[in-house]
C-alpha cells in the first residue's frame, strides 16, 4: 500500500531537553518493513551521517534517507542530566498541574490513532486492523492525570509523645525500556504513572519500532511539557540500554522485555547504584480447558491469543490442556477459527495477520518449527513459513502440535510467534501439575462452569492474572499486571501499583509534648 504520510513526517532524532537532536557520534540505524522489506528508516554509520560531516544535511533533507538516530553512551548521558535538572520543578508541581500535562497529552495520543498504527505497521508488521494502541496509551496519561494525588503515605498517633508521618516522594529519574511488540502501550504503562508520581523519565524505544515513540515524543513537545521532563532515545541494547541500565543518576529502571535481557538488566542495577528495578518479561501461559466448558467459546478466545500480533505477545496463551473427554471437539474448533486468517499487507485494514516483526523473529520461530517437528509432538497443522504471492513478508503459518512431552524444549521456551502446544489432561491436580511444571508465571487461564474449581484452580495456579472463562489479551484495568517467577518482578497497570514503583517512602517522627501547661489551661478558662 506504499509508504504512509507518516513515515514520511516522523521525527528521527533523539528527543532531548525538549528538542530533537542528532547522535552525538552521528550514528543511526536502519529499519524495514517485515512485509516488504522495503526501507522504513536507511542506516547511516558515521562519518557520512555525522553532523558535522559535510553531506549530512543533504542525507536529512534527502526524502528517501530518513536516518534514525542510535543512542550512544554520550546521549544516555545528556538525556539523564537533563531529566535529572526537570526534577526539582516538576516534581514540585501539584498532582493537579502535572495531570493537566498529562490530560493534553492523551487528547493528543487519542487523535494520533492513524499515524500510530502506520508507523508500527511499517516497522514491525502490526496489523492495523486490530490495533487499539493508541486508545489504550491515551487512556493511561488521562487515567493517572487524576491519579497524581493517590501518592500518599499515612500517619499515626500509635507511638506515645509522638506524631508519626509516613511520607510518599517521588524516587528522582526514572529509565524505561521497552520491547517493540507493543510499543505505544508500553510507553503509556511506564511514562504516565512515572510522571503523575512526579518523577522525570528517559525511555529508551525497541530498535525494532522506534517510530510511534518519536511521534509520541512530537506529541510531548506539543503538549507543552517543559525540557528534560520526558527524553526518548531509540536505538539498540548495547550501547545505550546498558548505558541506561548502569547510570548512577537513574534511581528507578522499569524494564519490559525478554527474561534474559531483564535478568542483565537487573544485574547492571546491582552493579552501579542499585536502583530498583520493576521486570515485566516474558511467559508461556497456559490455558486449562474442562469438559463442562464452553468449548466454542474457549477455542475462538485461546486461538484469538495467539493470533493477536501473529502470536508476538507476552501473555499469548501458548500451552493449552484440554480434558481429554473433549479434546477432538475442542481441537477441531480451534483449528478452524486458527486458520482462517487473512494474511497480507499489516497497512491493509483487511488483514487478520501480518508477518514476524522482523528476520530476526522470523528465525527464532522457524527454529522452533524444526525443534518441535523434529521432537515427539505431532505436528497438526502448519509448520512452515508462508511464501506469500508477489511478496517475501515473514509469514509463519499458525501452527498445532498436540501430545509434546513436558519438558521438550519448545514447550518450555516462548516461540514468540503463532505456534501452539495442545496436550491433554485426565485430572484436575494433573492439569494443575502441568500448567506449573514452567518457569514462567505470567498469566494463566481456565474454562469451566464450576465456580468452585475455577477458584480452587485459580489459587492453585502460579501466575500473576488468571482469566476464568476469558484468557488473554483480557486484562482488568483496575488491576495490578505482573509475573510470577521469572516473568517478573513488581507490578504495573493501577495507579496503587504503578506508582508505588516511582515513590520512595521516608519516615517522620515528631516528639511532640504531652504535658499541659496550667498557666495556659488558666488563661483560656478565664
Ligand atoms: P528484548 O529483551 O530483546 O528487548 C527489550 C528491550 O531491551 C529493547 O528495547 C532492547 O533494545 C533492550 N535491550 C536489549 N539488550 C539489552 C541490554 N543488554 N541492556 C539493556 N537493554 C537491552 O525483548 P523484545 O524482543 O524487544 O520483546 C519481546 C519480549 O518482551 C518477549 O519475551 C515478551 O514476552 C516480552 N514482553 C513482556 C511484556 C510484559 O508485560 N511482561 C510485554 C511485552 C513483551
Amino acid at each position: 500500500m506504499g509508504m504512509p504520510d507518516a513515515v514520511k513526517k516522523c521525527e528521527t532524532r533523539h528527543f532531548i531537553n525538549g528538542e530533537f537532536v542528532p547522535s552525538s557520534d552521528g550514528g543511526t540505524f536502519e529499519v524495514k518493513s517485515p512485509y516488504n522489506h522495503e526501507t522504513v528508516a536507511h542506516g547511516m554509520s558515521f562519518p557520512y551521517s555525522s553532523p558535522s560531516s559535510p553531506l549530512h544535511p543533504a542525507l536529512n533533507a534527502h526524502p528517501l534517507l530518513h536516518l534514525v538516530s542510535e543512542a550512544t553512551t554520550t546521549d544516555i548521558n545528556t538525556a539523564v542530566s537533563a531529566a535529572k535538572a526537570a526534577f526539582p520543578a516538576w516534581s514540585a508541581l501539584s498532582p493537579a498541574a502535572r495531570g493537566a500535562h498529562l490530560s493534553r497529552l492523551a487528547g493528543l495520543i487519542q487523535a494520533a490513532h492513524e499515524p500510530l498504527s502506520h508507523l508500527d505497521a511499517s516497522c514491525m508488521g502490526r496489523p492495523v486492523s486490530s490495533y487499539f494502541d493508541a486508545a489504550s496509551c491515551a487512556s493511561e496519561f488521562s487515567q493517572f492525570a487524576a491519579e497524581g494525588w493517590l501518592a500518599q503515605g499515612s500517619s499515626s498517633l500509635h507511638t506515645p509523645g509522638m506524631l508519626n508521618l509516613v511520607l510518599k516522594q517521588p524516587i528522582g529519574v526514572v529509565a524505561a525500556i521497552i520491547p517493540w511488540n507493543a510499543p505505544v502501550i508500553m510507553f503509556g504503562m511506564k511514562v504516565a504513572p512515572a510522571l503523575a508520581a512526579g518523577c522525570t523519565v528517559v525511555l529508551k524505544s525497541s530498535e525494532k519500532a522506534p517510530l510511534s515513540n518519536l511521534w509520541l515524543a512530537m506529541l510531548i513537545k506539543e503538549a507543552g511539557f517543559p525540557p528534560g521532563v520526558v527524553n526518548v532515545v531509540s536505538g539498540h541494547g548495547r550501547p545505550g540500554g546498558e548505558a541506561l541500565a548502569s547510570h548512577m543518576d537513574v534511581r528507578c529502571m522499569t524494564f519490559t522485555g525478554s527474561t534474559a535481557t531483564g535478568r542483565r538488566v537487573q544485574e547492571l542495577g546491582a552493579k552501579s547504584n542499585l536502583k530498583r528495578v520493576v521486570l515485566e518479561l516474558g511467559g508461556k501461559s497456559p490455558s486449562l480447558i474442562f469438559p463442562d466448558a464452553d468449548l466454542a467459546k474457549a477455542a475462538v478466545e485461546t486461538q484469538f491469543s495467539m493470533s493477536l500480533i501473529s502470536g508476538q505477545v507476552c501473555i499469548a496463551n501458548s500451552r493449552i490442556y484440554v480434558h481429554e473427554s473433549v479434546a477432538e471437539e475442542f481441537q477441531a474448533a480451534f483449528a478452524k477459527a486458527f486458520q482462517e486468517k487473512k494474511r497480507g499487507d499489516p497497512l491493509d485494514p483487511t488483514t487478520d495477520q501480518g508477518p514476524q516483526a522482523d528476520n530476526i523473529q522470523y528465525n527464532r520461530v522457524k527454529d522452533y518449527l524444526e525443534a518441535g517437528k523434529a521432537g515427539k509432538g505431532k505436528l497438526e497443522f502448519g509448520g512452515n513459513v508462508v511464501k506469500m504471492e508477489g511478496g517475501n513478508g515473514f509469514f509463519i503459518e499458525p501452527t498445532v502440535f498436540t501430545n509434546t512431552p513436558e519438558d521438550a524444549k519448545t514447550m518450555k521456551e516462548e516461540i514468540f510467534g503463532p505456534v501452539v502446544h495442545i496436550n491433554t489432561f485426565k485430572t484436575e491436580q494433573e492439569a494443575i501439575e502441568k500448567a506449573n511444571d514452567t518457569e514462567y508465571g505470567l498469566y494463566a487461564s481456565v474454562y469451566t462452569e464450576d465456580l468452585s474449581r475455577a477458584m480452587r484452580v485459580s489459587k492453585a495456579l502460579e501466575a500473576g492474572s488468571i482469566g476464568v472463562n476469558c484468557t488473554s489479551p483480557a486484562r482488568g484495568s483496575d488491576m495490578p499486571f505482573g509475573g510470577w517467577k521469572g516473568s517478573g518482578q513488581g507490578r504495573e497497570g493501577f495507579a496503587g501499583y504503578s506508582l508505588e514503583n516511582f515513590l520512595e517512602t521516608k519516615s517522620v517522627m515528631i516528639k511532640v509534648s504531652e504535658e499541659v501547661k496550667p498557666v495556659a489551661v488558666a488563661a483560656h478558662l478565664q
